[in-house]
């Protein structure tokens, strides 16, 4: 492992640029701090990568699909290889989980769930990648017809910073499954186990180029990256304002793109619901992960007949939530920045001020290290369907809870924000909650559970202002391969 770097004046890691096998500074020598949301500080440097830095990498792609042995290798072995880093993602789970909790200050249990996760993707995909067949069209006498699946070839990655360990297995292993050599650029704010990652790829023993990895600012290499007119292909994970940039780039190289953007996921709570499984569900689908999840379920739409005593019940629950640095572990972690701190914390003092009712508070624990970017989870209700909290994603722990009339009020409701990600439906009744979730414009329901984030093998993706593509599952797959038509004449 030669990536680290101990930084000179203080015990500051230095982490570098991963370009065809070989770890890297940035071309010009320049870094970013990494801050710790827990308590502010900077605990460690990353290369700010170049344009420098996204050439030379998508040239090491370029040469290691055109020549190298990854695409031509059986799927079996590109299978086992992945199956191997699955395996070592496992081993090291503990010590991942202590470089996210680090990075991204979530608290080191989410950050262990994620470590599972992440090693999820590579054994799935591994296990997938050789069992991605063709078809045989049935054509003219004297003709077989049949359509393969090619890798995209060179495929640019670009993910965000609240779940670096997951996003980077989410994004990069169905397409290196499919024979692509990649190019990842993951967020300034939290890439360190994005990076850790790649050595324990490395270790593995993937050929280079198949794999880089070039950190860095979002408007430098990340902007590099999706206008490089040597990518085929490009998967952006992030926020609705930067998917349009990364599409309008990828449209000037004519090329495809995945965009999962953010969410306003409803969670539809009917009168002949299960009180005592919907509690729990609903107030961890907001503070996981300090509600910074894209499909976090930011809005409980409640029957009013059962708005009071159900909302009374949650309150009750959310009241009781604690929020501590990573090694506290406990509810809820700091928010990732002082930027996003400030932006949640102005949606919350705007409903306030708006007197939109507060109907419960958790709070920050005694002890917690002064700087760190600390929120305290905030239930709203009832919030006026117009109000910023009724239709804006707020990425963070705030929870709107709405009240609803009617099936077709509900249905209504849910579908009435410029995005759809996910949707959770819990009523006692199966016809109906088939109904409503048929009736759902959104990429995934849940019906009596929400399973925000999880499900490696369940498609993923949005609709609206959510964006377009599914990742995960075996639809991730077809993303990131295209069929090819051969038409044989024999006579
Ligand atoms: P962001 O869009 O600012 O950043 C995402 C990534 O894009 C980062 O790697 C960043 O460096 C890069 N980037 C920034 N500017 C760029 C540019 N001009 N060109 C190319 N790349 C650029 O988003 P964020 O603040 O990091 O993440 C929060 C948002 O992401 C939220 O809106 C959230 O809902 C969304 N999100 C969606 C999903 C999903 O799967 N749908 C998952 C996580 C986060």
């Amino acid at each position: 492992m030669n990536a680290p770097a101990t930084g000179a004046a203080v015990a500051i890691q230095e982490y570098r640029n991963f370009i065809d096998g070989r770890w890297q500074a940035a071309s010009d020598g320049r870094t970013v701090d990494v801050l710790s949301p827990s308590d502010g500080k900077v605990f460690a440097r990353i290369a700010r990568g170049t344009a420098a830095d996204i050439d030379a990498a998508v040239a090491a792609a370029r040469r290691a699909f055109e020549n190298g042995p990854w695409p031509k290798m059986a799927a079996v072995d590109r299978g086992r290889l992945m199956i191997k880093l699955g395996l070592k993602i496992a081993e090291h789970a503990e010590e991942l989980a202590q470089l996210e909790a680090a990075d991204t200050g979530k608290p080191m249990k989410q950050a262990r769930a994620d470590m599972v996760a992440a090693a999820r993707y590579f054994e799935f995909y591994g296990s997938a990648a050789d069992k991605v067949h063709g078809e045989v069209i049935p054509f003219l006498e004297g003709y077989m017809v049949t359509v393969v699946r090619d890798p995209k070839g060179v495929t640019g990655h670009i993910i965000p910073w609240n779940y670096p360990a997951q996003m980077f297995g989410r994004t990069l292993a169905p397409a290196i499954a499919m024979g692509n050599c990649a190019v990842l650029k993951p967020a300034e704010e939290a890439c360190l186990t994005p990076i850790r990652l790649t050595q324990l790829a490395e270790e593995a023993g993937f050929p280079p180029g198949v794999i880089n990895l070039v950190c860095g600012v979002g408007e430098e290499a990340g902007a590099a990256l999706s206008a490089h007119a040597g990518i085929d292909f490009l998967s952006f994970t992030g926020s609705p304002e930067v998917g349009t940039l990364v599409q309008i780039a990828a449209a000037k190289n004519h090329i495809g793109c995945t965009l999962e953007l953010g969410g306003k996921s409803p969670q539809i709570i009917f009168d002949d619901a299960d009180f005592e499984a919907v509690i729990p569900v609903v107030v961890n689908a907001i503070v996981q992960n300090g509600g910074q999840t894209c499909s976090a379920g930011s809005r409980v739409l409640v029957q009013r007949s059962i708005y009071d005593s159900l909302m009374a019940r949650v309150a009750e629950r959310f009241a009781t939530l604690r929020v501590g640095s990573a090694t506290m572990d406990l509810d809820c972690g700091p928010l990732i920045s002082a930027q996003q701190k400030r932006r949640v914390e102005g949606f919350i003092s705007q409903a306030k001020a708006e007197g939109v009712k507060v109907l419960a508070e958790a709070t920050i624990a005694p002890g917690v290290p002064e700087g760190g970017f600390y929120v305290a989870p905030t239930l709203f209700g009832p919030v006026p369907r117009d109000n910023a909290l009724a239709c804006q994603e707020v990425f963070g722990p705030v929870l709107s809870a709405i009240p609803f009339e009617d099936e077709a009020d509900a249905i209504r409701l849910a579908n009435n924000t410029e995005f759809g990600l996910v949707a959770g439906v819990w009523s006692g009744n199966g016809a109906r909650a088939m109904r409503v979730a048929k009736a759902m414009r959104c990429g995934q329901v849940f019906v009596n559970g929400y399973g925000a984030g999880g499900g490696i093998e369940l498609p993923f993706g949005g609709v609206k202002k959510s964006g377009h593509g599914r990742e995960k599952g075996l639809e991730a797959l077809r993303e990131f391969s295209q069929s090819k038509t051969i038409v044989f004449k024999h006579g």
